[in-house]
């Protein structure tokens, strides 16, 4: 057994935490997350591996994905609701598995009722006011619809605790019901739930008093408080304290902090966002209550943990994406394996990006989540020796799964450090997570023994000449260059020599694509200073909110500061749709707010006709217009780096000797066209799985 070195480097977030009835081995809760999973066929018996497996890695206690009270409440899914016997026993399989895993573990059901933005043909809510993010206008609740739906809560929790929970978490945030109640603009109602603010708590509240009548005192309440709301008109700091003490009084025995509604205007969870940017905010209302206090968001590592709770802005750490990311996050710390962690980048691609466009949720650095019981990395039968070509994030991914399995990897790569196209990422003002995912490869081909062959220019003959019984090819892609009369102008230049830095760019720039390099290429033109990222007082006054004085939702009234760039610069693209609309659903919008802060120009339905000593010469709208700008940056796409699978495929059936040896082509150097780390990591950790 290793020593817990852990528990030393870390005691506040290794202390246990005592409530009225039971006890909390330590301080990391793995915070709610819809997954999807509860709507497949086999859901729940995957879902009951998944919380398991992140039980056995460490966390203290679990909360599962929203769970609706009802139909109406739901998001339309098969298996999104807790109501009746049939479901206990459904959930029961889960609540066992995390159990059984760690009889220590708590695991807490969230009851989520998502009013206007639920996801079902008749939604309702205390107005008839659609959320920008529904589909449709929620039917007002009556008298007899508000009874209807607090005793379904009431129900709910009851459900819970009969399928075997530890207790319930209430999502009183985020535009769901409960929060629709609470805002001014959601509730215009007259009567006694609606007009001033002791009525418009009145719901949240008779929500906990139900639930506590049923359940009695020997099981968990924690209330999801919207702690700062980032809604325009929101909720004051006076009402969300208000609310909190209120529901404590009311036997809620943890409150747990929020800091969105759907509806909000400012990034609160992609990577851009500072690391415990918000738990300034616990912190203040925790210095007002007398139970413990739940902080989150861009809480990724156990040392951004141990200093929120070494601060006094929380008693406990909620980690959602990390867990995903993850499953052994606490265990790692614990045993002091703190560089093994594969860290959340907070890249969102394949967990809320996948939540909004209706697919499975999994992670991008971890395909493995949310597929436990389909994407095994079992020990291998029989041991190979295999070679990959190319440590980028599909070479990488790969060699790292095979030898994990007991094969004998050997990873070649052209250039003297490890990475491909992250290299370039984490250049990118707000994408400094991607160096995190970089030390984690750094780190597992160290601690699996893979021998890494820096600066080795593989060619077939090589590699042919190696006894290797397979061999994977991951070289990568090639920036596309477009056809375009005067394209080898010196001023035009390629990403890859822009972000490294190995061009100089001048005051004027066209970049040419807008896909998420140029977009990337944007922002980093763009930017001087320190990363909003790096800096919560620059990403507070780059997205307008007042941490200190706290006005309504936090940004009533508060007018976002960006510096304007000293560079022009003209983000360009041929297709007619608004520029960025292809980028993630749950990001694209930051990304684009962000460059016309800092006064990108960006212009679509472009036909590029030609590049001359004028500059850049184009159609937009059939209309000619010439660009004269110092560089032209070209962020046109990819084409697949292929050479060397094509000269083996080609020397293997010329040689009878290699005949027998398998050979592989992953990530970009199988498919360039919308290959992305997501997809090339998740394609080379299939292989790795199976070889
Ligand atoms: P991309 O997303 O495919 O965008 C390249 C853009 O170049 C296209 O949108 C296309 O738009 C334009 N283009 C394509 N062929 C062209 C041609 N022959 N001449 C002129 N323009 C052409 O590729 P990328 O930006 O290089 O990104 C590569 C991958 O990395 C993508 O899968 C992307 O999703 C991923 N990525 C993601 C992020 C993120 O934050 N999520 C960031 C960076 C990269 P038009 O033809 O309409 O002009
Ligand atoms: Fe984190 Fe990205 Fe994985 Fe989501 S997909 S959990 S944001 S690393």
């Amino acid at each position: 057994m290793p020593v817990n070195v852990g528990e030393k480097r870390y005691p506040l977030m290794f202390s246990p935490l005592t409530l009225p009835h039971t006890i909390l081995k330590n301080r990391i809760i793995m915070g709610s997350m819809h997954t999807g999973l509860e709507d497949v066929p086999g859901g729940i018996e995957r879902m009951a591996a998944f919380f398991a497996e992140r039980a056995k890695g460490g966390v203290g206690m679990i909360i599962t994905g929203g769970i609706s009270p009802n139909v109406e409440g739901g998001m339309g899914g098969a298996g999104s609701k807790l109501a009746t016997f049939d479901e206990v026993e459904e959930h029961q399989k889960i609540t066992s598995a995390v159990h059984e895993a760690d009889p220590e573990v708590k695991i807490c059901l969230q009851i989520l009722h998502a009013g206007a933005q639920a996801g079902t043909a008749n939604p309702v809510a205390p107005s008839a006011v659609k959320s920008r993010v529904a589909a449709s206008t929620p039917a007002e609740l009556d008298a007899e619809g508000i009874e209807k739906q607090l005793a379904d809560f009431a129900n709910c929790a009851l459900m819970a605790q009969k399928a075997g929970y530890d207790g319930v978490e209430i999502i009183g945030s985020a535009g769901y019901l409960l929060s629709a109640f609470m805002v001014a603009k959601t509730n215009l109602r007259k009567d006694q739930w609606g007009g001033e603010w002791a009525n418009r708590m009145r719901f949240p509240v008779e929500v906990v008093k139900r639930i506590r009548a049923v359940v009695g005192e020997q099981f968990i309440v924690i209330f999801r408080v919207p702690a700062m709301d980032m809604l325009e008109d929101g909720m004051s700091r006076a009402e969300v304290l208000q609310l909190a003490q209120t529901v404590v009084q009311e036997g809620v025995n943890i409150i747990s902090t929020h800091f969105t509604w759907h509806e909000a205007r400012v990034p609160t969870i992609a990577t851009m966002v500072p690391r415990a940017a918000f738990a300034s905010v616990t912190g203040r209302l925790r210095d007002a209550l007398d139970v413990p206090v739940i902080t989150s968001n861009r809480i990724n590592m156990p040392d951004v943990a141990e200093q929120v709770l070494g601060d006094g802005n929380a008693d406990l750490i909620s980690m959602a994406r990390p867990m995903l990311a993850d499953a052994e996050l606490v265990n790692k710390a614990k045993f002091g394996r703190e560089n093994e962690i594969n860290t959340c980048i907070a890249c969102n691609q394949a967990c809320l990006d996948h939540t909004f466009t209706g697919r499975m949720t999994s992670c991008l650095v971890n395909p493995r989540a949310c597929n436990e019981t389909l994407l095994e990395y079992n020990r291998a039968a029989q041991v190979k020796t295999i070679a990959v070509v190319g440590a980028g994030p599909a070479g990488l991914s790969f060699a790292v799964i095979a030898a994990q399995r007991g094969h004998k990897v050997t990873l070649f790569e052209r250039d003297n450090q490890i990475g491909g196209q992250f290299n370039l990422a984490r250049r990118i003002p707000g994408k400094e997570e991607f160096s995190e995912t970089l030390r984690y490869f750094k780190r597992m081909v160290e601690v699996l023994d893979i021998n890494l062959e820096l600066g080795y220019n593989v060619d077939t003959k090589s590699l042919s000449s190696h006894k290797f019984d397979e061999i994977v090819i991951a070289t990568g892609i090639l920036p596309r260059e477009p056809v375009i009369p005067g394209i080898d102008d010196p001023r035009v230049v390629s990403y890859i020599d822009v972000i490294s830095g190995r061009v100089q760019v001048g005051k004027r720039v066209a970049i040419l694509g807008a896909g998420g390099i140029g977009f990337d290429v944007a922002a980093l033109l763009a930017h001087s200073g320190v990363s909003p990222a790096m800096d919560v007082n620059v990403f507070a006054r780059e997205w307008g909110i007042d941490f200190v004085n706290h006005p309504r939702g936090g940004v009533t009234g508060v007018e976002p500061q960006v510096n304007k760039s000293n560079r022009e610069i003209v983000l360009l693209q041929r297709k007619a749709s608004p520029v960025g609309m292809g980028l993630g659903k749950s990001t694209g919008w930051t990304h684009r707010i962000a460059l016309r802060q800092r006064g990108v120009q960006m212009i679509n339905n472009v036909e590029y006709q030609k590049i001359d000593a004028h500059g850049l010469h184009l159609l937009v709208a059939d209309q000619p217009q010439t660009l004269v700008v110092d560089h032209i940056v070209v962020c046109a796409g990819q084409e697949s780096l292929r050479t060397l699978y094509d000269g083996m495929r080609h020397e293997m059936q010329a040689k009878s000797a290699l005949k027998k040896k398998k050979i592989h082509l992953i990530g970009g150097a199988y498919e360039a066209a919308e290959i992305d780390a997501k997809l090339a990591i998740d394609q080379a950790s299939r292989l790795a799985a199976e070889i």
